[in-house]
Order: C-alpha cells, then sequence, then structure tokens
C-alpha cells in the first residue's frame, strides 16, 4: 500500500490550491481526479467556458454600442455555441497547462480515477478497468464539487431541454431561450444569450433577481435586463414542459404559458458525493450533497477537511482556492492563514458585470449600524462612454462618523475589476477620503471612485461631520503597519 501525509480529491480550485499548501509546508500529497484533464468545473465546464462565450457576446455588443460607422455584426445562422467560444480552447489548454505544470513543482502527485473511502485513513483510487489502488494517509481533503441539479419534473433530453453545463454544447443559436432560474447562471446566460441576439425569458420564483444583492444594484441589473429586451416572469414558476416538433410549451404556476425553442433549466447545484463512500469514513451529507464544515474547513472527522464547491456557500472558485489552502494549513498546524478573508467580493458576470464586497445598505440596517451612501453614474465616467458602456452606476457604503468604507456595489463595465480597489481600502481599514485626495489615472474607470466619495463626503458635510468639510490628511502611502 502507498503512504502519503495528505491525499486530496478533486482538482479543481479547491483541490489543486489545497494540494499545493499542503506541498509547501513539505508534505508528501497525492491528489486523486477521476477526469482526463485538471480543472474540474471552473476550467471544464463552468467558469472559463461560460466566460469564453461571454467575451464573444460582449464583443458584439461592445461592437454595437461603439458607434462604429460602416462595422456591421451578426451572429450567423449556422454557427455553433462551442464555434462562438472563440479562446475557450486556448484558455482551457493554458489552464491544464498551468495547473498540471504547478502541482509537478510543488512535488503533488497525481492520480487518475475515481476516490472513495476504504475506511478512515484509506483511499481506494478505482480506474475504469475496476482494478484498484489504496492510498493510506495521515489527512484528506474533500473537494470533489458539484453538479447542476436536474429536478425531476423535467426531462433533461439535451436537444430541447438543457442545463447548464449541456447549454455549452447547442449545435446552433436559438431563436429563443426560457431560463429558468434566475440564480447567478440562469441571469450570466440570460444576458449573454439576448446579446447573441436570441429572445430570452427569465421564469424565477423571487420577486427580484438575485435578492441577496444591494437593492439598488438588484434593481438596475433588472432595469438593465429590460432595456436588453429580456423578458421577465418573476414569482412564478415553470409547472410543465411539453416539447414539441420545433419549440418545447412552457406551463406556468399561474396557468399562462409561453413558447420557446429551448429551455435551460437553473435550479442550483449538488454535491458530488456518491462515489466518496462517506459511511466509510464516519460522514454523512446534506440532501444536497454538501458537506458540514466549521470555520477550517474540518468535517467532524478531525483529519478529513472539505473545501470548495461541496461545502456549499458561495459557490464560487474564487473561494474555493481560499477555503483550500486554509484546511490544509489548519490540517497541518501551521499559522500563515488560519481563515478566508470575511470580505467576500461576488463576481457576477452578467452583461454589464455586477460585483459587491463588503456591507449593503440592507445588511447596515439590519445591523442597526448608521451609514452614508456615495454614488456615481458611470454615464458622467469618461473612459465608460468612450468604450460605450456608459451604465450603471459605483456606490460606495460608509460610516458616516469618519468615512470609514465599509461596502461597494457596482453594476457597469469591469465592475468585477473595480471592486477590487474598494476591497483593498477597507481591507486596510481606509477611509472614503483616501479616494478624494488620491490621484487617479484619466480617463479611467476607477476614477469614477473619487466622485462617488465627494458624493458621500458632501452628504457627510450636510450632516455636520466634522472632518468631512476640509480636506482630511491621508497618507501618501498607506502605513507599512497596517
Ligand atoms: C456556469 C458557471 C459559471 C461559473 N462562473 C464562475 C465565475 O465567474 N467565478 C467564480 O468564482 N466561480 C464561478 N463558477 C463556480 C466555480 O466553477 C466553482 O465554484 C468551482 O469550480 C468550485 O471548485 P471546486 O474545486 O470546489 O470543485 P470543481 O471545480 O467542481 O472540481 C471538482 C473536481 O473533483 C473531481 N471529482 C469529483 N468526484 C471525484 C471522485 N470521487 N474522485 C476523483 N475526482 C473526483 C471532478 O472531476 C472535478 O475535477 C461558475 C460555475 C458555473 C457552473
Amino acid at each position: 500500500m502507498l503512504h502519503y501525509d495528505v491525499v486530496v480529491i478533486g482538482s479543481g480550485p479547491a483541490g489543486e490550491h489545497g494540494a499545493v499548501q499542503a506541498a509547501f509546508y513539505g508534505k508528501r500529497v497525492a491528489l486523486v481526479e477521476k477526469e482526463a484533464v485538471p480543472g474540474g468545473a471552473s476550467a471544464n465546464t463552468g467558469t472559463i467556458p461560460s466566460k469564453a462565450l461571454r467575451e464573444t457576446a460582449l464583443a458584439i455588443s461592445q461592437a454595437r454600442s461603439r458607434d462604429a460607422h460602416g462595422v456591421k455584426l451578426h451572429v450567423s445562422g449556422t454557427v455553433t455555441v462551442p464555434e462562438l467560444m472563440g479562446r475557450r480552447g486556448l484558455v482551457t489548454g493554458r489552464e491544464h497547462s498551468r495547473i498540471r505544470a504547478r502541482l509537478i513543482d510543488a512535488g503533488v502527485e497525481m492520480f487518475r480515477g475515481v476516490a472513495s473511502f476504504a475506511d478512515p485513513h484509506t483511499i481506494r483510487v478505482t480506474i475504469a478497468d475496476g482494478s484498484s489502488q489504496d492510498i493510506r494517509t495521515e489527512v484528506v481533503l474533500l473537494a470533489t464539487g458539484t453538479r447542476p441539479a436536474h429536478p425531476a419534473q423535467y426531462n433533461f433530453d439535451h436537444q430541447h431541454v438543457y442545463d447548464s453545463d449541456s447549454i455549452l454544447m447547442l449545435d446552433t443559436v436559438p431563436r429563443s431561450l426560457a431560463i429558468l432560474g434566475g440564480g447567478v447562471a440562469g441571469c450570466e446566460y440570460a444576458s449573454i444569450f439576448a446579446a447573441l441576439g436570441v429572445h430570452v425569458y427569465i421564469i424565477d420564483s423571487k420577486e427580484r433577481l438575485l435578492p441577496w444583492l444591494d437593492t439598488e444594484l438588484s434593481l438596475a441589473m433588472q432595469d438593465l435586463f429590460a432595456m436588453a429586451g429580456i423578458d421577465m416572469y418573476q414569482r412564478i414558476r415553470a409547472s410543465r414542459l411539453e416539447v414539441g416538433d420545433r419549440d418545447v410549451l412552457v406551463t406556468l404556476s399561474d396557468g399562462s404559458r409561453l413558447v420557446s425553442e429551448k429551455v435551460l433549466v437553473a435550479a442550483g447545484r449538488v454535491g458530488n458525493v456518491e462515489a466518496l463512500n462517506l459511511e466509510a469514513a464516519g460522514l454523512s451529507a446534506t440532501e444536497k450533497g454538501t458537506l458540514a464544515v466549521d470555520a477550517h474547513y474540518q468535517t467532524k472527522i478531525p483529519h478529513v477537511y472539505a473545501a470548495g464547491d461541496l461545502v456549499g456557500f458561495p459557490g464560487l472558485a474564487s473561494t474555493a482556492m481560499e477555503q483550500g489552502r486554509v484546511a490544509m494549513t489548519h490540517a497541518l498546524g501551521k499559522k500563515y492563514q488560519q481563515k478566508v478573508s470575511d470580505l467576500l467580493p461576488v463576481g457576477i458576470y452578467t452583461i454589464p458585470e455586477v460585483s459587491s464586497v463588503g456591507d449593503s445598505e440592507e445588511s447596515l440596517r439590519k445591523k442597526g449600524l448608521p451609514y452614508v451612501v456615495g454614488k456615481t453614474p458611470l454615464n458622467e465616467n469618461a473612459r465608460a462612454n468612450l468604450i460605450g458602456e456608459a451604465v450603471g452606476f459605483l456606490k460606495l457604503v460608509a460610516s458616516p462618523k469618519d468615512g470609514e468604507l465599509l461596502g461597494v456595489h457596482c453594476i457597469g463595465p469591469h465592475a468585477s475589476e473595480l471592486v477590487h480597489l474598494g476591497s483593498a481600502v477597507m481591507a486596510l481599514g481606509g477611509t472614503i477620503h483616501y479616494f478624494t485626495q488620491a490621484v487617479f489615472n484619466y480617463p479611467t474607470l476607477g476614477e469614477a471612485y473619487k466622485y462617488a466619495a465627494y458624493d458621500a463626503r458632501s452628504k457627510m458635510k450636510r450632516m455636520g461631520v466634522p472632518g468631512a468639510q476640509a480636506s482630511v490628511p491621508v497618507p501618501a502611502a498607506l502605513p507599512k503597519s497596517a
């Protein structure tokens, strides 16, 4: 039998980063992956492929909005969706090479096969011909991710009714697409397909899209969706799908009906736990196939950790990576990174992007904390106008006492990049006065921070906050101790 200090199951973001972290601490690490290629949902079925399609859709909508006279773009009637993911092959291929090289450099040994517990300290790796290899280990990191949920009432034939994996294999760009579920994946695909010229319907049970976002942000997103021609059916469910020769008839819970060429069911995800034989380790999963862990990503069996989508919220590659690293740091008794940062940015790659970090007005009201809002519309930003994407806004939420930055909420071009500046200022305990006094490149989208901060400062001034009236000294560079 083989012996390792750590066995990691799954090579998505949680597994990759967890394995490299454990190897960095000098441990002997094995990583087991059932697929021929590493990277999990992030590189192969979710994040990167959907963003590759989005880049094409974005380029088409940008070309339309940049007033480039004489340039006409349209999607040909014969092109397939995989063909529209122009750079997917290149990016995914580079991700595969990067992940393999990083694991090899770190000294992580890779095994191909389906991993399961033989006992709490033994992982069995089974390959296609049925043969298996047992590996004995001190520590286990479960990072097996999730797959699209398939509610029993829908027949996923992947010809008319698709999930968020198979939708990327569409052999034509449909005339119309009904998306059941207005979560992140549903909203991203809605705006992508709308930009490709598809008539999109969203059918969602909630009163507004992504209700956990800052309310203004979610309402602005809905307005922009409506302007893009997306039909939103809210506070309603699809009760029946009837597949016809050319279209699918969708019956809604109030009895009304709509007809769409294709249907995408974006109804959440379930954990990949079935193959793991968790009982042999003394573990069990929830109904959704997720595992319960503590703040260190430790399960109730002390040497077994779990990270990434398998532990549920927030189900993002960005967080999964950090969870894997924190899990291994704790498991191996190291001090470096004891917890995942509380400042979790959310990036939603709709067109335009939506991104948030920190507190919203709603969360501060719930906490009973006072706040001041500073906001600037991006149609007043020169760079946004130059690129023909002068939509949305940047909104800062700050403490009225001293201007401490508490939250950043943005909808507009490159929102997911823009939010990082605010996130850094928040992490270092900074205030909105940093933005009013900093020199920003011009024209840039980042400069919007200055005008949002001016807006907050004038409100503070009207509230009589000392220091809001005169300029507040801000260090030229952030202090080393911060
Ligand atoms: C359409 C879509 C778009 C997304 N967009 C974004 C985005 O823009 N930004 C973002 O941060 N996140 C995004 N995500 C989420 C992101 O993809 C996931 O959060 C991330 O991939 C989770 O990483 P993970 O390591 O937990 O699991 P995964 O990436 O799912 O990897 C799990 C790995 O485990 C392997 N495995 C499973 N069971 C076994 C077993 N028994 N033995 C061996 N191997 C096994 C699988 O083959 C897989 O390779 C998106 C997801 C989807 C579906």
